[in-house]
């Protein structure tokens, strides 16, 4: 095996770029080295909408699965790269589709919400996706008499309900990351910094939400510190997002909520991983046709609805 340092790694990478027509694609929670050689680096929402309209032939992934699956359904004459085929996410993994089937049963006609964060199988279950950055809105435009199952994530599905006064079904997932914060380490960063706001994201628990200033997705976190009320903040996600933050607006204070919101799949992903991918064209991320029919319907309806929600830039 060659062994390259990190320059001749991203000048190799650039060439394979070039050379694959690729567009590579990273998550705000991915490592700093991974998001600084990305063509964009955005939230989920961000992301999927330049899977569907990017003209590249090769999307390289620097995210979890269900990302790339998403982008695979959204765009399936594309080749769709995962550089690290493990990475996954824990939340997407607490629901399956023979089991929504089972609760949709019990609950004929009800409107059922997916949470992006979750596997093609459930979202070919379901009539709408969200995302963090819409979830709030698109709930807020399910006509008032229509019961809602929302799947997976039931801290975001109770942040929605917080917001929206709308009561839902809700599925007993979670993030396990952004679970291991508490009211308690919000109160005590409140204390240590008494002039900073605290921003979170709706995967925390609602009443972790409660406590913070602002609630919001990481692609909103980019948005809100361009015209921030104060000069330091305080981060209550995944600690990614803070490179992003700090590269863009370098002259405010990022203070992490805890050094423990770290998400183990976010991190995977290495620069040998995705210059391995663009070598082999590996690991590809394919949907079967028909479940990639049904489960990309719920996802387009999203970013038909949420193209009219889309905040001013
Ligand atoms: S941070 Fe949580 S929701 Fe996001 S990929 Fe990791 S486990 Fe999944």
């Amino acid at each position: 095996m060659v062994l390259y340092d990190d320059k001749e790694m991203i000048a190799r990478i650039d060439r394979l770029r070039k050379s694959r027509h690729a567009v590579i694609l990273t998550h705000n929670y991915q490592l700093g080295e991974v998001q600084d050689i990305a063509d964009f680096t955005g939230d989920s929402l961000e992301l999927s909408m330049i899977a569907a309209k990017n003209s590249a032939e090769v999307i390289v992934f620097c995210g979890v699965r269900f990302m790339a699956e998403t982008a695979a359904m959204l765009a399936p004459e594309k080749t769709v790269l995962l550089p690290v085929a493990t990475a996954g996410c824990l939340m997407a993994d607490m629901a399956d589709g023979e089991a929504l089937r089972q609760l949709k049963a019990q609950h004929p006609g009800a409107v059922t919400v997916c949470y992006v964060n979750s596997t093609a199988a459930v979202k070919a279950e379901c009539d709408l996706c969200v995302t963090s950055a819409n979830a709030f809105e698109l709930v807020r435009n399910i006509p008032a008499d229509r019961e809602i199952i929302f799947v997976p994530d039931r801290n975001l599905g109770g942040n929605i309900i917080r917001a929206t006064g709308r009561p839902m079904i809700m599925w007993d997932g979670f993030c396990p990351t952004h679970m291991r914060i508490t009211p308690a380490m919000v109160q005590a960063r409140r204390r240590e910094f008494p002039a900073a706001k605290i921003i979170a994201h709706p995967e925390v628990r609602p009443e972790v939400a409660e406590l913070c200033d602002e609630v919001m997705s990481t692609g909103g976190m980019c948005r809100y510190v361009k015209s921030a009320p104060c000069r330091e903040l305080i981060i209550a996600t995944e600690s990614g997002i803070i490179h992003r933050l700090r590269k863009e607006n370098p002259d405010l204070v990022y203070i992490p909520l805890s050094e423990q919101i770290v998400c183990p799949d976010m991190k995977m992903t290495r620069l040998g991983d995705v210059l391995r991918a663009l070598e082999t064209m590996q690991p590809r991320i394919t949907v079967p046709e028909p479940l990639r029919e049904r489960a990309v319907l719920p996802i387009r309806r999203m970013l038909e609805q949420s193209a009219r929600f889309a905040p001013a830039q």
